[in-house]
């Protein structure tokens, strides 16, 4: 096969491998396969062993195996509920019989021919004295899937394993042998097998050993891809020289204006980051700390050190709410000492501010995505700042920072992540940590109670307004749902008005609404003018209402553990005694194991490794928290290790070739610009 017969057949449709047509190609893209491969890539999520036989009598209890045996009786079906049957078959070796148990479809046409001997995959289980074998499949003796590790893979309506199975075969016998995108040196110097080896044995395994092998290649290259990626995308940054700033001390006057004194930790950042200032290099920079631990304020006085040497500052926030705060926030700060622009999808008399903002009028830029849009230009930007930062891309970075001649960038972000993620995700970050609330502050206690102990959640609400704080009643939904039975913002805030607590001061917030609408009722709820607010998750990120103490979640089981955490976050932030109430009725395990967690520790990072723990990795990178590509085969637990070395490759390879321009990295190349383009159409080699 020629090199480029090779790459196109790679990029093909799958209707180019016998026996796929139109319609089974058109099943294989609804599971995200659209070429061969990808369909080489769609690993199995694991491998039933097929090579393990045992006799009847001597074949020991749940382990996963296969007898081989020869039906002794008719089939027999039990209906158990709709759609669901429970059928028993007898079948005996030479050394005794059994009854092979197994569920399915009644309407499934199954039928067994008596005395052909069949192979039945599953495990042996002894309840009550009475052994049973509980099947997962069979197939006739001598069929194709017996004596192998047999792999199972992800499957669809209509497309079930065997199809699967099939198709991949056929892909791989369509391919004489894929050529490796690892240059040859990191594959020998890392002891790896070739990609050829690992993407056959992934599907096909002779061994454990074989398939470990294997796996343990891909984890490798995937985080090889990544992280090559994000160090290339640094050291490009570092490259340009950084713009300097000399006058640092700036900060400390900023400082002493505050109302509060800086914790230490606010002023080690603070110190961090003027550092980097003054280094001559563009910082770029992870500002970590938890919910309410006072991020803002560090980046208000490093906007003002930055205004102070002469340059703009712009800062990005992820929702209109947020940008609409900060804005008023820094007002507050700086009064007319500065000129602050605020930029959202909303702000009117755009041209004249825009035209403003190019002219330098302005010293500091607030807004939201509308910051990153292509009619947005800078006199002079020196400093960019998001806030939130697990909520933007790596491109919508980028697009921010390409505003100005290298400027510094600081990202903030509360979503505490594990070691290894942040290893991954921020190589190509240094990290600051906020690790200490401001003083006075005292731990949230969070109740967990079901919904028939509204009344008394009501009660402690109305002591609590009572007593001058406010409250945050946070539905899931905005409005009520035909499908869901889930409590929606606009009901509730009904019944509160009407029944629950009649005579409060009720606002209602969500997503549907206006932006100036919005803004109207966040600004009544700071200024104590509302003494309720129920909302959706629009305040999951940022608010900052320290008077408020008060959070009741409604169904709370509707939410990731994270964000009962960034919701949670929403009180706590003054000196008032806070607390945080779940209410939810869902008893399954998964959920109480959420709500013990939340009710047990107010500690982010804590709360985000066991969230990355429940929902597994994958999950959490679905769920777009950080804003890179999905890890398909890596493990963020398990595979700290070969991180480690991946780090190490990618490092030496750098320092010999810092615009991977060689000709053996022009395959990984293309990798990485194809992974970014795909995720967040972003050109990481422009
Ligand atoms: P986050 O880190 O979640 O973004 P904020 O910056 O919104 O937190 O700060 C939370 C609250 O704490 C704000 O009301 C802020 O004014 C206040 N705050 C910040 N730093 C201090 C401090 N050193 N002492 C007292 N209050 C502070
Ligand atoms: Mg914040």
């Amino acid at each position: 096969m020629e090199f480029q017969e090779y790459v196109n057949f790679l990029n093909s449709e799958l209707t180019v491998i016998k026996g796929v047509g139109e319609k089974k190609s058109a099943l294989f893209a609804k599971l995200g396969i659209n070429c061969v491969w990808d369909l080489l890539y769609y690993f199995p999520y694991e491998h039933e062993d097929r090579r393990s036989f045992y006799k009847i009598a001597t074949c020991p209890d749940n382990k996963l195996c296969c007898i081989k045996a020869i039906p002794k009786g008719k089939l027999l079906k039990k209906n158990i509920r709709k759609n669901i049957a429970l059928f028993t078959l007898t079948v005996a070796d030479n050394s005794g019989l059994v009854n092979v148990k197994f569920f399915s479809n009644p309407y499934y046409k199954i039928s067994f021919d008596l005395d052909t001997e069949y192979v039945f995959f599953g495990r042996m289980v002894t309840g009550y004295g009475k052994r049973e074998f509980e099947m997962k499949s069979y197939e006739k003796s001598g069929g194709g899937n017996t004596g192998v590790m047999l792999p199972v893979y992800h499957a669809s309506a209509g497309l079930g394993q065997n199809v699967i199975r099939k198709t991949v075969r056929d892909a791989l016998g369509g391919v004489d042998y894929l050529v490796d995108s690892l240059p040859e040196s990191v594959i020998s110097r890392y002891n790896l097998c070739t990609i050829d080896e690992a993407v056959r044995q992934m599907h096909l395994p002779d061994s454990e050993q074989a398939l470990a092998r294997a796996r343990a290649r891909l984890v490798f290259e995937e985080l090889f891809v990544l992280q090559l990626a994000l160090m290339f995308l640094k050291s490009r940054r570092t490259e340009n020289s950084g713009l300097v700033f000399q006058k640092i001390s700036v900060a400390a006057d900023f400082a002493k204006k505050l109302p509060f004194e800086l914790t230490d930790s606010q002023k080690q950042v603070i110190n961090e980051i003027c550092t980097d200032f003054r280094s001559g290099k563009p910082m770029n920079r992870l500002l970590q700390g938890d919910v309410g631990s006072g991020k803002t304020v560090v980046a208000a006085a490093v906007m003002y050190t930055a205004h102070a040497n002469g340059y703009q500052s712009a800062m990005m926030a992820p929702t209109e709410i947020l940008a609409q705060q900060h804005y008023n926030t820094l007002t507050s700060f700086f009064g007319d000492s500065l000129n602050i622009a605020l930029l959202t999808g909303s702000t009117g008399k755009k041209k004249k501010l825009l035209a403003d903002i190019k002219d330098g009028k302005y010293d500091i830029v607030v807004g939201t995505h509308a910051l990153i849009e292509g009619n947005v230009e800078f006199a002079n930007l020196g400093l960019c700042i998001t806030d939130e930062q697990h909520r933007f891309g790596v491109n919508q970075r980028a697009r921010l920072f390409e505003k100005g001649m290298t400027p510094h960038v600081l990202v903030m972000s509360a979503t505490p992540i594990p070691r290894t993620l942040s290893l991954i995700l921020y190589g190509d970050l240094d990290v600051s940590i906020i690790n200490t609330l401001p003083k006075g502050r005292e731990p949230i206690d969070t109740f967990c109670v079901k919904s028939d102990m509204h009344n008394r959640v009501y009660g402690f609400v109305k002591k609590q307004l009572d007593e001058g704080r406010q409250c945050y009643v946070v539905c899931p939904l905005v409005e009520k749902s035909d499908t869901m039975d889930v409590t929606s913002s606009v009901e509730f805030e009904e019944e509160l008005r009407s029944k629950v607590l009649p005579g409060y001061r009720i606002g209602l917030l969500h997503g549907k609404m206006k932006a100036a609408q919005k803004d109207e009722i966040m600004t009544a709820f700071k200024n104590l003018e509302l003494d309720l607010l129920v909302s959706t998750t629009v305040i999951e990120v940022g608010v900052d209402v320290p008077n408020a103490n008060i959070i009741v979640i409604e169904n709370a089981e509707r939410f990731g553990l994270s964000q009962l955490h960034q919701l949670r976050g929403r009180v706590g932030r003054g000196q008032h005694k806070s607390y945080c109430i779940l209410v939810t009725d869902a008893d399954n395990k998964e959920t109480s194991e959420r709500m013990s967690i939340m009710t047990a520790t107010n500690d982010g990072f804590k709360i985000s490794q066991k969230d990355l723990e429940l929902r597994g990795c994958g999950e959490f990178f679905g769920t777009r928290q950080h804003g890179l590509p999905e890890l398909k085969v890596a493990n963020l637990f398990t595979d700290i290790d070969v991180l480690k070395l991946v780090q190490q490759a990618c490092g030496e390879i750098l320092a010999e070739d810092p615009l991977l321009e060689s000709g053996d990295m022009a395959m990984i190349r293309a990798r990485i610009q194809k992974l970014f383009a795909e995720y967040d159409n972003f050109n990481i080699f422009n």
